[in-house]
């Protein structure tokens, strides 16, 4: 393929990447801007395996490379669970990072790519492969962190290391330090040590800087790492010389960033104070003597006949689904209900928090997928009102998204979150499978509400017996 060939599909790839954005940032165009991202993707890798950087020599250990990759890839989206998505998405983030790390090793060793740049472009070239690097290790490290703690292999508290500040404050300045001695350096083996002493740092400051973020903070870093694993790619697109390459990944990360951001504002949290950690912990904030932490009243448990009953004598309805669903794989019997309730000329409407299940936009995919109509799920801002004259708000598999404490108990580790405020409607129906706390480990006084009800089971399971009854 001639490079002006090339040239030309990275710039189709390019427009395709961004029209796959626009479309993904709604829920009616998402399957659309899949398509186009899948398409841009296609003509990307083509073009970049038969264009001009490629020699013939080196096309079939491309393809076998793609081979071993596509098949793995195939298998872990054909046997990955719902459940286990955000921690697929994690493990991928670190294949981003591994990959900018590696290139930038091969780069730095390779005498031939050396010989390419002499003065400042050599300079410059130096910096990308060290910064490179730098990224690439502290997203690889990062990534494996968060996957460990999303599937639970990791506790979900922060691990909050004495004088931890000053102790990434020291690690920047040896990586700037020996980023100097890098960059001075007039052979490669002059270079090992500083680029190895640097790897070493950012693979332990990733470690350290997701191992710190408690559990209720979780959601920023998995967007985090979005965007590190785009300015990671970037890095990578710097040191292979491919222009798209670094479009992309800066269309990854800045898209990343603004995602952390949306999160930081859905949890009412900056983002300097979740990269400082420490937040979700019980142990975060002392409790005041006689305060309002312990959840005081009595736990009211129904069958799943009585939450039917509570149901059919509703006119308006709002159902706020959490991690449960996704776990019990309730989403299509969720909309059967809703389909029997729409029919009886109830009002039904769902409830989307931010942070609701384990990755941004988790509960939307599950809804999608279901076929429920988008017009009527909502996001938190959108509902929060209308709870005081909702006769039933049902939460499924949900807690830390509807936790009063959040509003009403200052000492609470998640206060100041804004949570969808499901108890000022006249019933409240919380259906899981026991009285265990929620991701963010902590209690929730909305289980022990006058107007609460307990439907405790497997969401899936107890649905059904609702429809079961509503259908009678
Ligand atoms: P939570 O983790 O707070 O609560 C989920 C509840 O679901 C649990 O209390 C559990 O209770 C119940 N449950 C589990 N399995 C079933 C089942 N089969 N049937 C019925 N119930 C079940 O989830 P939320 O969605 O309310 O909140 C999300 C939390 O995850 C927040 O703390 C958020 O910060 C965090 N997080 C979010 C991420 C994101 O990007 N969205 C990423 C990482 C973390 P029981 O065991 O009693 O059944």
């Amino acid at each position: 393929m001639s490079a002006s060939l090339a040239t030309v599909s990275y710039i189709g790839a390019t427009i395709l990447f961004i029209l796959s954005l626009g479309g993904l940032s709604n829920q009616e165009s998402s399957r659309r801007g899949n398509l186009f991202g899948m398409i841009g993707m296609t003509i990307a890798v083509l073009a970049t395996v038969f264009g001009p950087q490629v020699g013939a020599a080196g096309i079939p250990w491309i393809i076998g490379a793609m081979l071993v990759g596509g098949a793995v890839g195939l298998y872990a989206a054909r046997t990955v669970q719902m459940t286990q998505m955000p921690e697929l998405v994690a493990l991928m983030h670190s294949m981003v990072g591994l990959a900018a790390m590696l290139v930038g090793f091969a780069t730095f060793i390779d005498p031939e790519a050396a010989k390419e740049f002499t003065g400042s472009a050599k300079s410059i070239h130096e910096m990308e492969i060290y910064i490179g690097i730098l990224i690439g290790a502290m997203t690889f490290s990062g990534s494996i962190i968060a996957f460990g703690k999303l599937s639970g292999r990791i506790g979900g508290n922060p691990m909050l290391l004495p004088g931890r500040h000053w102790m990434n404050l020291a690690g920047l300045l040896v990586v700037i330090y020996f980023g100097g001695v890098f960059m001075e350096s007039h052979s490669i083996a002059d270079a090992m040590t500083p680029v190895l002493v640097m790897t070493v740092i950012a693979l332990l400051f990733g470690v350290h800087m997701v191992m710190a973020i408690g559990g209720a903070d979780m959601p920023v870093v998995v967007s985090m790492l979005n965007s590190y694993s785009g300015w990671a790619a970037a890095a990578t697109g710097f040191m292979l010389s491919n222009d798209l390459l670094i479009v992309i990944g800066a269309l990854v990360g800045s898209s990343g960033a603004i995602l952390s951001y949306i999160m930081c504002n859905a949890m009412n949290r900056s983002f300097i104070s979740v990269i400082a950690g420490g937040f979700g912990t019980a142990s975060a904030a002392p409790k005041p003597a006689g305060g309002t932490a312990e959840p005081v009243g009595e736990v009211v448990p129904v069958n799943a006949t009585e939450a039917a009953e509570l149901l059919r004598e509703a006119k308006s309805v709002i159902i706020v689904p959490g991690y449960g669903m996704a776990v019990a794989q309730a989403q299509h019997t969720v909309f059967e209900i809703t389909k029997v309730l729409r029919e009886k000329g109830v009002n039904v409407r769902f409830g989307i928090h931010p942070v609701a299940g384990r990755m941004p936009g988790h509960m939307n995919v599950l809804l999608a997928e279901a076929r429920v109509p988008y017009d009527i799920v909502f996001e938190m801002d959108e509902l929060n009102d209308d709870f005081p004259a909702t006769d039933v708000a049902i939460v499924i598999g949900a807690n830390d998204i509807v936790n009063p404490a959040a509003q009403d108990d200052p000492t609470s580790p998640i206060a100041g979150m804004p949570v969808l405020e499901v108890w000022k409607a006249k019933t409240s129906i919380v259906m899981k499978r026991s009285m265990a706390s929620g991701y963010a480990g902590v209690d929730n006084p909305l289980f022990y509400k006058e107007n609460n009800r307990m439907l405790f089971g497997d969401a899936k399971k107890m649905l059904d017996e609702v429809l079961t009854v509503l259908k009678a």
